[in-house]
């Protein structure tokens, strides 16, 4: 059985510390003046535990998160809302 304290991977590039991240941004402002999207920020990511770049605004970032957020929560409602609803069919034995 797998642990459940194993840190997760992300697909994205991930920097161990904010330091890294931030020289990362510098470099690619330096170099890569070719590319439409340039990160403007690093984010700590709690699934790999390592910081990620982002070229969303914290505003955008902000708001994308909310909505994930709701929708995590909206889920949770659901999965509540069936374990409930499992829960008196079998204890009324309705079929
Ligand atoms: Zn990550």
């Amino acid at each position: 059985m797998n642990s459940m304290k194993k840190v997760q991977k992300c697909n994205k590039a991930n920097f161990a510390t904010k330091e890294d991240a931030v020289k990362k941004i510098s470099d690619i402002k330096e170099t890569d003046r070719g590319t439409k999207i340039k990160p403007r920020r690093s984010y700590y990511c709690k699934i790999c535990q390592c910081f990620h770049l982002t070229s969303m605004t914290k505003k955008q970032q902000y708001s994308l998160k909310v909505k994930l957020d709701y929708s995590q929560e909206l889920r949770k409602e659901i999965i509540k809302k069936e374990i409930e609803e499992e829960y008196y069919l079998k204890k009324f034995n309705i079929k």
